[in-house]
């Protein structure tokens, strides 16, 4: 696909009615907010539009239009003002990413952020795209009706049932030991479409991120390492050798094949699982994609010359993709708003003063003022030198901070 008309839009340009060379993102969470920060600082104007009068992106972006996702008055205001548009948010409904690009170049398009809000379709696509030997999708089946809970084989389970839409931070999912279970799990999920999953033995966790430009060329990071606690991700391992050479090259693989098979044009990270197939370094099996930069991502910030969000801005705005390179070792650590309790539950800030005093800590909160269990407050990401310094490091933070899913390092 070549670009559309409009494109490449050069920061720091003032078009023909004198407005400032901006670029807009539907959503305004964290993901937002670093777009606009790496936007802001090649010398772009922004422009965020989510309803939240405190959303991080909002707060900290030149334009904020403070509207549901599908408000026309709204997307018309989002249009008139940006020469291109993106998304940090995958459940956007695609009706109105249709709407924006009916008058401006909107990447990723609605079509590809459609299949990633579902995961039926987003199976289906993962089953004709993938093609690389040795990556595959976990068995599954569809439960839309009674019949297909009914029909589904009990070498499914145990599983894991998933709602198809709207599910995040292992939300909307329910793991499951036999057919009662799957039964009355799809109940308490109010029946709606879902898939059931095998419970796979998971050897480990990794993910893919790349961008793909308009002309089809597409650059990407290394494979990151990744520790879930509760479905939730707590720490990425970004370094040479946290995964075997074979293995992360077929990854790369298949998450290149699954962009160019929908000619995506943006930042793309496809999840994968590691799971112990019997060979030495076990088989990849493909969980999910979203469209847009990744929460495993963020290390690329402080580790990378390039970030992902750096990626974002240059694919939507059509400007070359340079191919980003990791200058050091990096690991890092999610920041939960558990850790802004105590034991007893009291209000605390956690103990930054001994964390900044750590080597090569970066530390990134995302402008949220009321702290909640499970809810995604900042990041810290380590760099160091060689690999056995930025473990020691980060070991040392997750101890401080007392941060769950960093037992590695010594
Ligand atoms: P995200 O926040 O990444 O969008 P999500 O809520 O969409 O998460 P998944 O990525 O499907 O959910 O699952 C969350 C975590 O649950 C996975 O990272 C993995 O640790 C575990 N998990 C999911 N599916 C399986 C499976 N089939 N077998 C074993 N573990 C699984
Ligand atoms: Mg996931």
């Amino acid at each position: 696909m070549s670009a559309p008309s409009g494109l490449p839009v050069f920061p720091g340009t003032v078009d023909a009615a004198g407005q400032p060379a901006t670029l807009g993102v539907m959503g305004g969470g964290q993901l937002g907010r670093m777009f606009v920060h790496a936007a802001q600082r090649l010398g772009y104007f922004t422009a965020v539009l989510d309803a939240d009068p405190h959303s991080p992106a909002g707060l900290v972006s030149h334009h904020h239009i403070q509207t549901s996702y599908s408000d026309a008055q709204g997307l018309a205001q989002l249009a008139q003002l940006c020469a291109a548009i993106t998304t940090e948010f995958e459940n956007v409904p695609s009706a109105a990413l249709k709407t924006l690009a009916a008058r401006r170049p909107v990447a990723p398009g609605a079509a590809a952020v459609a299949i990633a809000q579902d995961r039926i379709q987003e199976k289906s696509h993962f089953t004709a795209s993938v093609g690389v030997a040795g990556v595959t999708c976990a068995p599954y089946a569809v439960i839309q009706t009674p019949e297909q809970l009914k029909a589904v084989p009990a070498d499914l389970l145990p599983g894991i049932l998933k709602t198809a839409r709207m599910g995040y931070d292992g939300k909307g999912q329910a793991r499951v030991k036999n057919a009662a279970e799957l039964a009355a799990a799809w109940a308490e999920l109010k029946q709606v479409p879902c898939v059931l999953e095998k419970l796979l033995p998971l050897k480990a966790e990794c993910s893919v991120i790349v961008a793909r430009g308009w002309d089809g060329r597409t650059v990407g990071f290394a494979p990151q390492l990744n520790v879930h606690v509760d479905g939730i991700l707590a720490v990425t391992e970004a370094y040479e050798g946290n995964m075997p050479l074979a293995l992360a090259a077929r990854a790369q693989a298949a998450t290149k094949a699954i962009a160019d098979h929908i000619g995506y044009v943006g930042v793309l990270c496809v999840e994968f699982f590691v799971i112990d197939d019997g060979s030495e370094h076990g088989a990849l099996v493909v969980n999910e994609m979203a469209p847009r930069p990744h929460n495993s991502g963020h290390y690329t910030l402080d580790a990378c010359d390039v970030s992902q969000f750096d990626l974002q801005v240059h694919a939507m705005a059509g400007l070359p993709l340079p191919a980003p390179r990791q200058h050091s070792p990096a690991i890092m650590l999610n920041l939960l708003g558990d850790l802004w309790f105590d034991a007893a539950g009291q209000p605390r800030t956690p103990d930054w003063q001994a964390v900044l005093a750590l080597p090569g800590a970066h530390l990134h909160l995302y402008g949220k003022t009321d702290a909640r269990p499970g809810r995604k407050m900042g990041h810290l990401t380590f760099t160091a030198a060689d690999v056995a310094s930025v473990k020691a490091t980060a070991c040392q933070a997750a101890r401080v901070l007392g941060l769950p899913g960093f037992e590695s390092a010594p």
